[in-house]
C-alpha cells in the first residue's frame, strides 16, 4: 500500500475541525438524551474512530454495541439497496433509545437498509448520526438526526475511512489522488 502523503490530493478536513465538531455533536446528544437510556451502535468498521470520540464527549450514561454489514454492490465502490448483516448486535435493542453512528452517508442504501432492520426489533427510538454525509450522492432518502460535514462529491479517506482497508488510523480526512492511488 501506498503511504497516504503518495496518494493525498487534499486534508478536506483537518484534525482540530473534526475534533471541535466531535464535541458539538457529542454536547447536543448529551442534551437531547439527558434522562434517557441509550445505546450507541457503530457500524464496523469505517466508524470506529468517530464512535469512540464521539463517546468520549457524550456525558450521560450509555452503552455501546457493533454491527457489521455488507453490501451488495454492484462496484467496489458502489453500493445498491441490499445488506447483509454480518456481524449482528450482541444486545437486544426492544425499548431502548438507539443511535446510529456512521462514517458517511453516500447514496443512503446501507443506512436505509439498516434503520429498516433494526426498526423491526422494536427500540423505542432510532436516530442516526453520521460524521460526513454527501449529498449529491444520494440515491435513498436517510433522516439524518446529527450531522458532521457536508462534503462534496470527491473520494475520502481517514478518520475511519479506508483505502482497501489501508489509513483508517489518519486523524484527519482527506481527498484521494484518483490519478496516483494504484488500487490492487
Ligand atoms: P452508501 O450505502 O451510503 O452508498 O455507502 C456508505 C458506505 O460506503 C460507507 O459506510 C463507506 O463504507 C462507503 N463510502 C462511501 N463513500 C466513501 C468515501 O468517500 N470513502 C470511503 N473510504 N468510503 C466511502
Amino acid at each position: 500500500m501506498q503511504s497516504y502523503e503518495e496518494i493525498l490530493a487534499e486534508v478536506l478536513i483537518d484534525s482540530d475541525s473534526l475534533q471541535k465538531r466531535v464535541a458539538e455533536l457529542g454536547a447536543q446528544v448529551s442534551a437531547d438524551y439527558d434522562g434517557r437510556d441509550l445505546v450507541l451502535i457503530c457500524i464496523l468498521r469505517g466508524a470506529v474512530p468517530f464512535m469512540v470520540d464521539l463517546s468520549r464527549r457524550i456525558t450521560v450514561p450509555h452503552m455501546m454495541d457493533f454491527m457489521a454489514v455488507s453490501s451488495y454492490g454492484i462496484g467496489k465502490y458502489e453500493s445498491t439497496g441490499s445488506v447483509r448483516v454480518t456481524f449482528d448486535l450482541q444486545m437486544d435493542i426492544r425499548n431502548r433509545n438507539v443511535l446510529l453512528v456512521e462514517d458517511i452517508v453516500d447514496s443512503g442504501h446501507t443506512i436505509a437498509s439498516v434503520l429498516e432492520m433494526l426498526g423491526t426489533r422494536q427500540p423505542q427510538s432510532l436516530k442516526v448520526c453520521a460524521l460526513l454525509d454527501k449529498p449529491e450522492r444520494r440515491e435513498a432518502h436517510v433522516p439524518i438526526d446529527y450531522l458532521g460535514f457536508s462534503i462534496p462529491n470527491k473520494y475520502v479517506f481517514g478518520y475511519g475511512l479506508d483505502l482497501d482497508e489501508y489509513h483508517r488510523n489518519l486523524t484527519f480526512v482527506g481527498v484521494v489522488d484518483l490519478e496516483k492511488y494504484k488500487a490492487d
